[in-house]
């Protein structure tokens, strides 16, 4: 079969790859139909990780059921399914309690929580950016989609990560109905923590980012924009919350922030972020911060540490929640709101494009080039 091959730093290629196949019983087989590029990928596209050359990418997968194998009870071949960017298993401690993000035993190393498709560090598993994928575990990790699944397929393949995301991120800050929250990053991910914000009732949303482009998509669905290379986010945020700052935030980049000339300060988000949400308001941290990242420009992220302003956080009360989304605790509801046409999280795909394109726009996607929100491939 065909797949996408992660070579080398911004070396990525289509290539024929060995064929994805059931390997135990409880494996589910699914010809992938739709597969996105996730900012995620960036990490590993940019040589970020320790990812080896040979493995196939892509965690936002979506398609239909070619196989099942013998101890899969519940889903049917022929099935159109969702599957969340993370492997659970379903009956560990942490799947239990909905925390799928850090399944306790798909991982092989023991001392590891979290397994998922085509990433580094998360396991062995290969990506959907391929014609097919092996789901392990699949009754518990396919999501079945309704009968409108083909006509809605890029809202369904956003239920496999950035929708959820978003959400979670909102989730984490703690946000009511009637509050108002920043979201720092208006890509993917915070374009969807923003909508995510929205559905939920927020009073105001505002998103901090300087890509016109992002912005621009942001405000048509009511969100107000925040251009941090005109003057300091921060105060920004201040002047349009009665100078109290924002209920929620959620941080939607992750270790490799940016200041607006372009120098990469991995602190800088979060201490935005205590600066512009209110006493004892909440924040949610969804971008990714690696343990370490050896090539990065800022020396305290490459010994895996963020200098967080830590005094004000505490004197403010506030408090903060982190980590993967755990995409299962959600998808379900997700899904019934994009069937339900209550949520079209579509609106920010910019580009559907065949698995054979996936170099090039890996490429555009990793320059943030104007207009490349977000890719679906389909193999
Ligand atoms: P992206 O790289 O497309 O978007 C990041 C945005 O942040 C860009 O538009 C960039 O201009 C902006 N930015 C950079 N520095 C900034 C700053 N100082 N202030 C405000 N904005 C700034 O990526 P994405 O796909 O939207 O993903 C965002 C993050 O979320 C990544 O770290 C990704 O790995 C992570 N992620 C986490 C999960 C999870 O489960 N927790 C899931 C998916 C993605
Ligand atoms: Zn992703």
């Amino acid at each position: 079969m065909k797949g996408l091959v992660y070579e080398g730093p911004r070396q990525v290629a289509v290539k024929d790859v060995p064929d994805a196949r059931i390997e135990r019983p409880t494996d589910v087989l699914v010809r992938v139909t739709a597969t996105n590029i996730c900012g995620s990928d960036l990490h590993m596209y940019e040589g970020r990780t320790d990812l080896e050359a040979g493995r196939v990418l892509g965690h936002e997968n979506l398609g239909v059921v070619a196989e099942v194998g013998s101890g899969v009870e519940r889903i049917r071949v022929g099935d159109r399914v969702c599957l969340p960017f993370n492997i659970g298993c379903g009956f560990c401690r942490n799947c239990e309690d909905g925390l799928t993000a850090f399944c306790l035993t798909v991982h092989p190393d023991p001392n590891m929580a979290g397994a998922a498709f085509g990433f580094a560090g998360m396991g062995p598993f290969d990506g959907g950016q391929a014609e097919y994928l092996r789901v392990p575990f699949g009754d518990f990790n396919c999501l079945r989609l309704p009968e409108d699944a083909e006509e809605k397929e890029d809202d369904y393949v956003m239920v496999s990560d950035i929708f959820p995301t978003g959400w979670h991120a909102t989730r984490l800050a703690g946000l009511r109905p009637g509050e108002s929250c920043v979201v720092y990053g208006a890509g993917p991910v915070g374009l969807m923590a923003a909508y995510s914000a929205m559905i939920q009732g927020a009073k105001k949303v505002m998103i901090v980012d300087r890509h016109p482009d992002r912005l621009r998509l942001a405000e048509q669905i009511g969100v107000i924009p925040i251009d941090d290379s005109k003057g300091d986010p921060v105060q920004q945020v201040l002047d349009q919350t009665n100078g109290k700052g924002a209920d929620r935030g959620c941080e939607c980049v992750g270790y490799q922030a940016h200041d607006p000339q372009g120098t990469e300060r991995s602190n800088m988000t979060m201490n935005n972020l205590v600066g512009s949400v209110r006493f004892t308001g909440g924040i949610g941290v969804v971008g990714i911060f690696l343990p370490a990242d050896p090539g990065s420009q800022d020396e305290m992220q490459r010994n895996g540490q963020i200098a967080f302003d830590m005094g004000t956080f505490w004197f403010k009360g506030q408090k903060v929640g982190t980590g993967q989304a755990n995409v299962k605790h959600y998808n379900r509801y997700l899904r019934d709101l994009i069937h339900e046409d209550r949520a079209k999280p579509s609106w920010i795909v910019s580009h559907d494009l065949p698995l054979q394109r996936a170099p090039e726009a890996y490429d555009q996607f990793d320059k943030r080039e104007d207009g490349w929100t977000k890719v679906v491939l389909k193999p």
